[in-house]
């Protein structure tokens, strides 16, 4: 089974539409198929309209949030609910146009694990963010410690094993685009045309777009953290120039001037050295309180000969168990009292 996660915001004046455009696309892939729609606390009817689809559709699940929980929680409480061996993510406002969703899923069945949807183009009415879209794809780009595809948002296809292993990552802080990547298996890539919203305005806040890129940002570069080193060196050359000018300067106020001048950026310096060594700290801590684990198996391949003996260890075990009921547990904890 296919499943499509879509959250959803105050989308009541494209839901009936989209809703038609995903099941066109299904039905014409020829396996089951769901659609996971996550109400993200939404204010107008769309709530309404989507438990209408879902008792006209057997196809449709509705995730309804206690509140307004933003872009990335509706996705994630959809990629928990979703049951599908693959499962898509995709914004509910044609941005990620659904006649693409055949392409993602013939990928899948070619040995895709991961098929990631990136932009050829991007139509944006709002001139601020086509400007800022860019620009940070190349900040990323620049800075990631860990290969990222650019150009690419959430509209993809993920194999049941990558889903579970983004689902198995605890930290609260995501980005999605660059956990997906960092999770490995076979990836590919689905080129599309980006279009613009078909109604209604953007739903995510600027503030909420800032975070969102810090997330990214933080969440895969130790660079920022490591700035301080860089202007530790930069300190440390205008100390060691100013120096350089006091003692061949002939006047004392000069001499003053540039001795003060090279104290203040040598100590700077020193300080600056020490905020990137608990830069290194802080950031090894970071990593350890997300958690995330060193390592995912994908498969994992034995001849038959070698598997034979752990059958045989496994039906054993299966065995005892099943001679031991819940009964004989109980009697044993009630002597005990
Ligand atoms: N969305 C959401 N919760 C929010 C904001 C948006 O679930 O707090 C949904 C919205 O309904 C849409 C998708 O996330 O399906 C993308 O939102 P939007 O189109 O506003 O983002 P943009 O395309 O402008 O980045
Ligand atoms: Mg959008």
């Amino acid at each position: 089974m296919i499943s499509v996660v879509v959250p959803i915001y105050n989308e009541e004046e494209l839901i009936m539409r989209f809703h038609e455009a995903v099941a066109f696309a299904m039905e014409g892939v020829h396996m089951s198929w769901e659609v996971v729609y996550v109400n993200d606390g939404s204010t107008d009817y769309s709530l309404e309209l989507l438990k209408g689809l879902q008792t006209m559709d057997s196809h449709v699940v509705v995730v309804e949030l206690s509140r307004n929980w933003g872009h990335v929680g509706a996705i994630s409480a959809g990629i928990e609910t979703a049951r599908g061996d693959a499962v898509i993510l995709m914004d509910g406002d044609f941005q990620d146009p659904p006649e693409v969703l055949p392409k993602l899923i013939e990928a899948w069945r070619e040995g895709a694990e991961v098929v990631v949807a990136v932009r050829k183009s991007r139509q944006e009415r709002r001139k601020i963010l086509a400007q800022l879209f860019p620009l940070f794809y190349r900040v990323l780009g620049a800075l990631s410690d860990y290969p990222i595809p650019l150009n690419a948002g959430i509209f993809s296809l993920m194999d049941r094993k990558a889903v579970d292993s983004v689902n198995a990552m605890g930290e609260k802080n995501r980005y999605l685009p660059g956990l997906r990547a960092w999770v490995g298996y076979r990836n590919t890539v689905v080129y599309y045309d980006r279009q613009d919203r078909l109604a209604g305005d953007g739903k995510l806040s600027f503030s909420s777009r800032i975070k969102y890129a810090m997330d990214a940002i933080t969440s895969f570069s130790y660079k920022p953290l490591r700035l301080s080193f860089a202007l530790f060196f930069l300190a440390g050359s205008v100390a060691a120039l100013l120096a350089v000018f006091m003692l061949f300067s002939k006047s004392s106020v000069a001499v003053a001037g540039f001795g003060v001048g090279a104290a203040v950026f040598f100590v700077g310096g020193l300080l600056l050295l020490c905020l990137g060594v608990l830069g290194e700290y802080i950031g090894r801590m970071y990593d350890e309180v997300r958690n995330r684990p060193l390592s995912i198996v994908s498969t994992v391949h034995r001849s038959p000969a070698m598997i034979a003996p752990h059958l045989a260890v496994i039906a054993a075990k299966g065995k005892g168990y099943a001679d031991q009921p819940n009964g004989e547990t109980e009697t044993a904890v009630v002597e005990a009292a």
